[in-house]
């Protein structure tokens, strides 16, 4: 386990300068896996956020009148700074966010790839010629940047988040300030330096860190933002979607879900219990797209319930800086606390704690890998996102209930399925409301291939290629010879 890591203190990038909040405002940093203050934060003040607004807008001009060519240069230079850069970063991120050294990172690698097909997707922002009506005439279409963004991050995926969002919008021109996750400071600011080394000039990113409330209410109605990007919770996301209407603001919303896994009787079982219990206890289930709903088809739900218990047991809970875990704490006291009482609420409504239930040990937010059955429809875990390490395990005579199941909440992120019979993943495909449908292996994710919700979800893309589309706006112009 490694001993010793140097935790810096965080503080704002402004138009290209790291500094201290006017103010000198910091909030403290916790160790989730001990509870103690290992840094600090800076927050930022009204006299940052207003300067953070000015210079975005400066930015946007640097780094938009760069060649093309120039620009893709430096997106690969970030990203191969970023993957050079992995065993520095990986320690802070488990450090301060919990999850397993392994898992900080594969972010971290994933991270650089999100950057390297971003780059190449700038390179394809075409426009198109639409036949004119009229002789000597040209009518076309350019995609053009549609100014400043302002990106919303959360703590879960302290690279990932943070590295979608810029990616994305450097691809299309745009600048961006990045209000990052106050919680996880260290590691997106790393990943923003490998972005600066590579030359993105000043004002063209920012990262700021604040009281989240106050710098949404700033950013949002501010006149030099023209697009907003938010990951969190369902109910913060519409208060700022609908401030976002109100100003005319462009959006992209990727918010809470409670992703149903349907495993079918003709399901390849041991396959499932690896692909499903691995992305459950993934980064201690906080994890927008974490299977959450099993349902199960009755033929197979004791064995698959079974495996699925034996896996559950095998997780080794503890420091992710220790080689030996698998699965870290939760990210703070009050996650912690939410998610035991949803497993208190399921149990006195007549669910069954089939393994786990309890916080472990007297130290950090640990909590057990954890697996609920008989948990009733109107328990708030059945219709509330978990955000932590339980599974809800749920029988279904046909595949029509297991699809009546997973349709019933507002929610329509991830969805999973597991089957051998090409009819039933068409159904389930055609039939499953929700913006991802993995069929017999998990897929979801990956930087070519679109990520976002529907309904309670939000909406937008993260990946793929449509992702860039709302960073982009199609402008006309239609031109007469003389
Ligand atoms: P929360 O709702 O307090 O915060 C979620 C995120 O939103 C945080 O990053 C926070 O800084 C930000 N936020 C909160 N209020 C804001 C505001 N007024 N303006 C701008 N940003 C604001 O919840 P939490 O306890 O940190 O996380 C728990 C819940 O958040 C989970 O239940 C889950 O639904 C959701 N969440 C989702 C994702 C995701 O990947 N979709 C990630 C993290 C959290």
């Amino acid at each position: 386990m490694i001993e010793r890591i140097d935790y810096p203190r965080t503080d704002l990038l402004i138009n290209g300068t790291w500094r201290p909040p006017t103010g000198g405002r910091y909030a403290a940093v916790l160790n989730p896996a001990t509870g103690a203050e290992i840094g600090s934060v800076a927050i930022a003040s009204r006299e940052d956020l207003i300067e953070v607004a000015e210079c975005v807008l400066s930015g946007l001009k640097t780094w938009n009148g760069m060649p093309l060519l120039k620009r893709y240069a430096i997106m690969r230079d970030a990203a191969q700074n970023l993957r050079s850069r992995v065993d520095l970063i990986a320690p802070l991120l488990t450090l301060e966010q919990g999850k397993p050294l392994l898992e900080a990172k594969a972010e971290l690698n994933a991270g650089a790839d999100v950057i390297e097909w971003f780059s190449d997707e700038m390179r394809r922002a075409y426009g198109r010629t639409i036949p004119s009506r009229l002789s000597g005439v040209l009518n076309m279409t350019i995609s053009r940047a549609v100014g400043p963004v302002a990106a919303f991050t959360p703590w879960n995926f302290p690279i990932n988040q943070v590295v979608r969002k810029i990616s994305v919008a450097l691809a299309a021109g745009c600048s961006i300030v990045v209000k990052g996750p106050e919680e996880t400071p260290a590691a997106p600011a790393e990943l923003i330096k490998a972005f600066l080394d590579a030359g993105v000039p000043a004002g063209a990113l920012n990262l700021i860190f604040g009281v989240p409330s106050e710098v949404s209410e700033f950013l949002i109605p501010h006149p030099n933002i023209k697009k907003i990007s938010f990951t969190g919770s369902t109910a913060v996301g519409k208060h700022l979607a609908s401030l976002a209407g109100r100003h005319m603001k462009l959006s992209t919303m990727e918010l809470g879900g409670h992703a149903p896994a349907i495993i079918l009787d003709d399901a390849d079982v041991p396959r499932a219990i690896s692909v499903l219990a691995t992305g459950k206890y993934r980064n201690a289930g906080q994890v927008c797209v974490a299977p959450t709903r099993f349902l199960v088809q009755e033929g197979t739900y004791a064995n698959f319930v079974d495996q699925f218990v034996a896996f559950a047991r095998n997780i080794n809970v503890g420091n992710g800086l220790d080689p030996s875990t698998t699965m870290g704490p939760l990210i703070h006291e009050r996650r912690r606390a939410a998610v035991e009482e949803l497993i208190t609420d399921s149990v006195a409504r007549g669910a069954k704690v089939l393994h786990g239930g309890k916080r472990v040990g007297n130290e950090g937010f640990f909590f057990e890998p954890t697996v609920l059955a008989d948990v009733p429809q109107d328990a708030r875990i059945m219709n509330e996102e978990p955000f932590g390490p339980v599974a809800i395990m749920q029988s279904v005579r046909t595949i029509d209930d297991a699809i009546d199941e997973a349709n019933r909440l507002p929610f329509g992120l991830a969805s999973y399925a597991f089957t051998s019979s090409l009819a039933s993943s068409h159904e389930m495909a055609n039939r499953i409301e929700a913006g991802m449908t993995s069929i017999n292996y998990n897929g979801i994710a990956l930087p070519e291939l679109p990520f976002g919700g529907i309904n309670d979800s939000g909406y937008g893309s993260e990946g793929g290629y449509n992702a860039i589309e709302s960073y982009l706006h199609t402008k006309l112009v239609t031109q007469a010879a003389n």
